[in-house]
């Protein structure tokens, strides 16, 4: 029988790593989950760890260390607390490979400590690439690491791929849902709610990026994530609308032909994908019925109305630190969002206005990244608490 790979799970108790954890559930005799983390949802970190027995739990806030603790002292769990904990823990030896699921800038430090350590990666945290997609993917070649992706456009373009290795790409078309607000115009955007902006129509996820499927910046962080994780320039990277998430992405070779990776929309599946790759397991997933499915259809992103996607190509596209200083506005402004603070449009007009203040600089480790993050959003956040 095939050994285990043994997991750290990143942010287990959110969207992503309750799914991923779904997944480990059907494979015990292949996977083994060997630290799970979250930032403070306690109660949940403490009933998955009975479960899955982990060597380690690690709970973000420090505060709750001593009732984790207390509430797995007989499971033979160590447990420890905070960000540098976080940093470690990816290293240890009893790890394989490190499935990010952890939302945001949040995922930057422990992910290039697992790379520098050698362990697999399976990235779903796609804001790791967009700030620091040269440092991370370069330390990867580095250490014979691989990066697996987790995000549904970029395992179908990972899937899409398979045996072609030698043949050039010659275009990247990535999916997007188009979000709850496909089809409206500006003026009908302006006084939506975060309520209105948290309904998507296909897919069950976090806050964050809910709220970037609103405005359309989660594809543009994933034509970022493309560029670094397949090397593809901006310039080949196209966005179509397919309101139905059934074809998760394309792939277009020199001769023409295009491949694309097809199925119901179920982070399970790319999430089982990183984690078994290359085999493909049995699975209980119910299956796409293409006639039931009826029509699929295709149609260009508007620009106009959800001017993020732009500016995560203008970001990128101007290079260095400015995708940096993208991801942290959009973090500062959805918080504030969902806060209730700022209205839709000011998410897009708070990114410009970061963009066009900032510096070009090109950062070289992960610290100098963090600090022009914590930069960027201080500004921000001070530009509203002076209100
Ligand atoms: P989520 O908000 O549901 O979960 C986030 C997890 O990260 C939680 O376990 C939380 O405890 C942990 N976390 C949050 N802040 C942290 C911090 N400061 N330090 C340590 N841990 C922290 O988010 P999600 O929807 O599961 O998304 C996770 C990542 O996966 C994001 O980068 C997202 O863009 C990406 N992604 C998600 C989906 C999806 O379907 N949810 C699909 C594709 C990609
Ligand atoms: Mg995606």
């Amino acid at each position: 029988m095939a050994e285990k790979k043994r997991i750290a799970l990143l942010g287990s108790t959110g969207s992503i790593g309750t799914q991923a954890l779904e997944v480990a559930r059907q494979f015990p005799e292949l996977l083994q989950i060997e630290v799970l983390t979250a930032f403070s949802n306690a109660d949940l970190l403490i009933q998955q760890a009975k479960e899955f027995l982990p060597n380690v739990v690690v709970i973000g806030e420090e505060g709750k260390l001593e009732y984790v603790k207390e509430a797995l002292w007989d499971d033979d769990i160590k447990v420890y607390a905070g960000e540098k904990a976080l940093n470690d823990v990816v290293q240890m030896g009893c790890v394989d490979m490190v499935l990010s699921a952890i939302v945001g800038v949040a995922g930057l430090s422990p992910i290039y400590k697992a790379i520098e350590s050698g362990k697999q990666i399976a990235l779903a945290n796609k804001e790791t690439l967009v700030v620091a997609g040269e440092l991370m993917t370069r330390t990867a070649y580095e250490n014979g690491v691989n990066l697996y992706p987790v995000d549904s456009e970029h395992s179908a373009i990972f899937q899409s791929l398979a045996g072609e290795f030698h043949n050039p790409i010659s275009r990247l078309i990535i999916t997007a849902s188009g979000g709850p607000f496909r089809g409206k115009k500006r003026c009908d955007l302006q006084t939506v709610t975060k309520e209105q902006a948290l309904k998507h129509p296909n897919w069950s996820m976090g806050s964050k990026i809910t709220i970037d499927s609103a405005t359309l910046m989660n594809k543009g962080l994933e034509v970022i994530e493309a560029k670094w994780l397949f090397g593809v320039p901006l310039e080949k990277i196209d966005v179509v609308v397919h309101p139905q998430s059934i074809v998760h992405s394309l792939v277009e070779f020199e001769d023409g032909s295009v491949k694309a990776q097809l199925g119901l929309p179920d982070m399970k599946l790319p999430i089982q994908y990183a984690l078994t790759y290359p085999e493909r397991k049995c699975s209980n997933f119910p299956r796409l019925n293409l006639v039931e499915q009826g029509a699929l259809t295709f149609e260009e992103p508007d620009l106009e109305t959800f001017p993020c996607l732009p500016l995560a190509y203008e970001a990128s596209r101007r290079g260095g630190c400015m995708p940096c200083v993208l991801n942290a506005a959009n973090e500062a402004a959805v918080g504030l969002f969902l806060r209730d603070r700022i209205g839709f449009y000011d998410i897009p007009r708070l990114i410009e206005n970061a963009l066009a203040k900032a510096s070009f600089c090109v950062p070289t480790s992960v610290e100098e990244y963090l600090s022009i993050d914590k930069e960027t959003k201080q500004s921000i956040l001070q530009s509203f608490s002076n209100q």
